[in-house]
């Protein structure tokens, strides 16, 4: 049944939406009273930005299967003048403020089951900084509030702990990577900071085709406690930027944890002025688009056979492309461009009547 499930939704993109909910802080603001602002107040001190404060109505037409959302805006600009508009979204399911970390995993769960059958299945948050990604990704530390990553690295352990009861057997290891302003940067890498320079390398024999990352510290990863310690050592480790990749074989499949940059505008980062962050964002940017350009590419396929993927772009474009490609299971968070870390299970059968089909 799950396998018939995971074939179903197989080369599919779904796309949901959360709203987080409006926070007391915002409750004070004038820009968001009486509004339902959610993912959409921007937060900002500039002054400028202020007047152009985007107020937001969220509506849920569909209240029986929340699938769209009507976003009607009013913006004012600094000269006084008003502009009302209203579009609509649709998502595979709209997640309302009330829902819970325990609801948007219940969407997940079986994906993250699927990476240690070897299935390739990808799943990011994507928007602007103060928007809940990392909410929703990470989370907080009680049982109700934990995020995604940290239920989805459990599930994939638990799955893999039943299946090893059934007679396979498992190896679990992890790589941090980050690119940063187009290079690549191994977290795991000896001494203060990895200075050896990495190449993504594409090789196809006449059976397979993988991927790597060259130079990249590997680690065995046995339980959940082991992942988030890496996590943790790596995020410490890392300047802002980063992206991963792995190499497959047999039944293998990846968890891959990506924390991706904000999707808000340059003008809005604080960026400006300042060379280095200018660049560094201007990078940030390319990158995001390069995503957004693989996906929405990935997207069309199904529909009008092979397409040209762009995903020589950017080295983030082209790395989440080969992750979307191959590997298990992706996970993008926000804030600042990265992936975090390639969880890679390894598996093989115990016994040939347990092999894969
Ligand atoms: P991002 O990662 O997109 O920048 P955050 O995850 O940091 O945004 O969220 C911004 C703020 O909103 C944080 O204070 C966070 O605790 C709060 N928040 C986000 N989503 C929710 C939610 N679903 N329920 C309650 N608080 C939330």
């Amino acid at each position: 049944k799950l396998h018939n499930m995971i074939q179903e939704l197989k080369g599919n993109i779904r796309v949901f939406c959360r709203v987080r909910p409006v926070l007391p802080r915002e409750l004070a603001s004038p820009a968001t009273s009486g509004t339902r602002s959610g993912p959409f107040s921007n937060g900002s001190t500039n002054p400028e930005d202020h007047a152009k404060t985007l107020v937001a109505d969220i509506g849920f037409p569909d209240k029986r299967d929340h699938k769209e959302i009507v976003l009607t805006s009013t913006s004012s600009s600094a000269m006084g003048q008003q502009r009302k508009e209203v579009s609509a979204f649709s998502f595979d399911r709209v997640f309302e403020p009330e829902s819970t970390q325990c609801d948007v995993f219940e969407e997940i769960s079986l994906l993250a089951q699927s990476c240690v059958d070897g299935y390739n299945v990808c799943i990011f948050a994507y928007g602007q900084t103060g928007s809940g990604k990392s909410f929703t990704m990470e989370g907080g530390s009680t049982e109700a509030t934990v995020g995604m990553i940290p239920r989805a690295v459990n599930e994939v352990f638990r799955a893999a702990d039943t299946l090893r009861s059934k007679g396979w057997q498992y190896t679990m290891e992890g790589q941090f990577l980050e690119i940063y302003n187009e290079t690549i940067n191994d977290l795991l890498g000896k001494g203060e900071f990895d200075k050896k320079k990495h190449e993504i390398k594409h090789e196809k024999t006449a059976t397979n085709a993988s991927t790597r990352v060259t130079d990249v510290n590997v680690m065995p990863l046995r339980t959940p406690r082991e992942v988030s310690a890496l996590l943790r050592l790596a995020n410490s480790r890392r300047t802002v930027a980063a992206t991963l990749m792995n190499e497959r074989e047999r039944c293998e499949g990846s968890l891959n944890l990506v924390d991706l940059a904000g999707s808000e505008r340059l003008n809005s980062s604080g960026a400006a002025g300042l060379k280095e962050r200018l660049k560094e964002t201007q990078n940030i940017n390319r990158s995001l688009s390069a995503l957004g350009d693989v996906i929405a590419a990935l997207g069309e396929k199904g529909e009008k056979g092979e397409k040209h993927i762009p995903y020589r772009n950017s080295k983030v474009g082209r790395s989440f492309m080969h992750a979307l490609l191959r590997l298990p299971l992706l996970f993008l968070i926000g804030d600042r461009v990265g992936i975090f870390a390639n969880l890679c299970c390894r598996a093989s059968p115990s016994s040939p009547i347990l092999c894969p089909g």
